[in-house]
C-alpha cells in the first residue's frame, strides 16, 4: 500500500461564534506522490478543513496525521516547524512579504524548518533554480515582491510552496484569479515540479473543469458534512 502523507479520521471542528459553522470528516487521505483536487461551494468550508490540516486549527476531536505523526499531539511551537518541515502552502492571496526580495520570500519557510532547510542543500542557488524553472527572470530574485506583476507574484509563491522539498504541498484556489490561459500555465508549473519530486499535492477549487489534471476529484460534499446554525 502506498504511503500516507496526509491521514484524517473523525475530525469534527466547529467555529466559536454566532456563526455556528461545524465541519466533520469521517476520512480523508492522500498518498504519497497522489494529486488530489478538492471542490465544493464558496462557504463549504473547503479553507476550514485547510486550516485543520495544516494545524493552524486544531480539531476539537478526531486527527490529522501528517506523514503519520498526530499534528494535535505537538505543542504550539512544534507544531509551527512540523508544519514548515512538511508542508509548502499556496495561499489564496499568495501572502508574500510585500517589501521583502523575491528570494527573501522563497527562503522563508526555510527559516523555521532545519530539514527542509538541510534538503535545499545551497538555499539561494536551489532559489534561483526554483525560479528559472518557473520562468521568473533571473534579475528578478532581488526584486522586492510588491512590485511583481499578479502572475509573478503567484510563481513566487509556487517557489515558497517548493522550495527544500516538502512531502505535501496544499494550494488554497490559487487559479481563482486567473483566465483559463494562465490557469493552465499555473498547473504546467506546479505539476512539473511536484512529479519530479513525487510531491503530494491537494488543491482546492471551486472549478471542477481543473478536474482532469489530477490523480482524483473529490468534492466537499462527498467528505464532509457541514452545519450552520439556524439564523
Ligand atoms: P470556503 O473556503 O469553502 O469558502 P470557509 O472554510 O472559508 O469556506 O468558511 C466556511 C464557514 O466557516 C464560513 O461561512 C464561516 O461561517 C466560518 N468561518 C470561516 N472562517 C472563520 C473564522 N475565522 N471565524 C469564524 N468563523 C469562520
Ligand atoms: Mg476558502
Amino acid at each position: 500500500m502506498p504511503k500516507r502523507v496526509l491521514d484524517i479520521s473523525n475530525v469534527a471542528y466547529r467555529w466559536p461564534g454566532r456563526a455556528g459553522f461545524s465541519l466533520t470528516v469521517p476520512r480523508l487521505s492522500v498518498a504519497e506522490g497522489e494529486s488530489v483536487l478538492l471542490l465544493g461551494e464558496s462557504g463549504s468550508g473547503k479553507s476550514t478543513l485547510l486550516s485543520l490540516i495544516c494545524g493552524t486549527i486544531l480539531p476539537d476531536s478526531g486527527k490529522v496525521c501528517i506523514a503519520a505523526t498526530d499534528t494535535s499531539l505537538l505543542s504550539g511551537g512544534a507544531r509551527d516547524k512540523f508544519r514548515a518541515e512538511q508542508i509548502g502552502v499556496i495561499f489564496q492571496q499568495f501572502n508574500l512579504l510585500p517589501f521583502g526580495s523575491v528570494l527573501d520570500n522563497i527562503l522563508l519557510p526555510l527559516r523555521f524548518a532545519p530539514a527542509r532547510r538541510k534538503r535545499a542543500g545551497n538555499a539561494a542557488a536551489e532559489a534561483a533554480a526554483l525560479c528559472a524553472a518557473l520562468g521568473l527572470p533571473e534579475d528578478t530574485v532581488a526584486t522586492k515582491a510588491i512590485a511583481l506583476s499578479v502572475g509573478q507574484q503567484q510563481r513566487v509563491a509556487v517557489a515558497r510552496a517548493l522550495i527544500g522539498h516538502p512531502p505535501l504541498i496544499i494550494a488554497d484556489e490559487p487559479t481563482s484569479a486567473l483566465d483559463a490561459n494562465s490557469q493552465a500555465a499555473f498547473l504546467d508549473l506546479l505539476f512539473s515540479q511536484t512529479t519530479t519530486h513525487q510531491t503530494s499535492l491537494l488543491m482546492v477549487s471551486h472549478d471542477p473543469r481543473l478536474g482532469e489534471r489530477f490523480d482524483r476529484v473529490i468534492r466537499m460534499e462527498d467528505i464532509a458534512q457541514i452545519k450552520r446554525a439556524a439564523a
